[in-house]
């Protein structure tokens, strides 16, 4: 198994509880994440392209909310949707079809399967100002080595930390360019890098169903190199940090 989680961010605020939708979801209506879908996504009654599409269009709207601080009818709302569907939507899938296309390689059948009630239950809590999405996970069986088991997990977290590496060689193309592009392009990119390489540290935690523990079982050198790109583009290439880099360079 090969499941999903993303961080939770730090609320920007919280709103009047009166104000609140959603409250009727409960955690009973969660599916445990450590439980196996229904054996009938192996007997041909998957749809992963329908389950990937939901998955998408909850993660998107859960992200869009919280940015926008459950303020859904303002221009900011219309705004983080746009920036989200790329960003956040395409950071879980692409993660989960790196999975799968790992998987199906090594000759496993593999299927994504959306994790409803997470969904439901990350867009009802972005109200309250937190980020916290498990929107599925892609569920593979067939005979696997440890080495193959840990390149299936290692394709997740590594597609989130190409896809942050690429925001940024955008944003500073544009930057030291001096091309002139809107606002909403930069903040795409300074969203989407920042997004992808959380995103992808957060799955390297070894422990549970997080990548990180299975990449670890294979091979503890590839997992630390993996968690220093992460730490590196989470932590050390900060805002502040990148404005000097950019600085420098535009100086020399
Ligand atoms: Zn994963």
């Amino acid at each position: 198994m090969t499941s999903e989680l993303a961080a939770i961010l730090p609320s920007p605020g919280l709103p009047e509880p009166a104000d609140l939708p959603f409250r009727k979801v409960s955690i009973t209506d969660v599916r445990n994440l450590f439980t196996p879908p229904d054996e009938a996504i192996f007997h041909g009654q998957a749809n992963d392209t329908f389950e990937l599409l939901k998955a998408w269009a909850g993660s998107t709207l859960a992200f869009a909310i919280y940015w926008s601080r459950g303020n859904l009818f303002s221009q900011r709302f219309l705004t983080a949707l746009v920036i989200s569907a790329v960003v956040c939507g395409l950071a879980f899938i692409l993660h989960e079809l790196a999975h799968r296309i790992v998987a199906r390689g090594y000759g496993a059948e593999a299927h994504f399967v959306a994790n409803n009630g997470m969904l439901l239950l990350s867009i009802a809590i972005a109200f309250l100002g937190v980020f916290f999405a498990a929107p599925g996970a892609v569920w593979h069986r067939g005979y696997l080595t440890t080495r193959q088991g840990g390149l299936i997990a290692l394709a997740g977290p590594a597609t989130n930390l190409g896809l942050a590496v690429l925001f940024l060689i955008v944003l500073s193309v544009i930057l030291i360019g001096g091309i002139a592009a809107p606002d909403w392009v930069l903040t795409l990119c300074a969203v989407g890098f920042r997004f992808n390489a959380w995103l992808g540290l957060f799955n390297m935690i070894p422990a549970g169903p997080f990548d990180g523990a299975k990449v670890l079982n294979w091979s503890p050198l590839v997992f630390g190199i993996t968690v220093g790109i992460a730490i590196v583009l989470t932590f050390v290439l900060t805002d502040a940090a990148l404005g000097s880099l950019l600085q420098w360079i535009l100086g020399l």
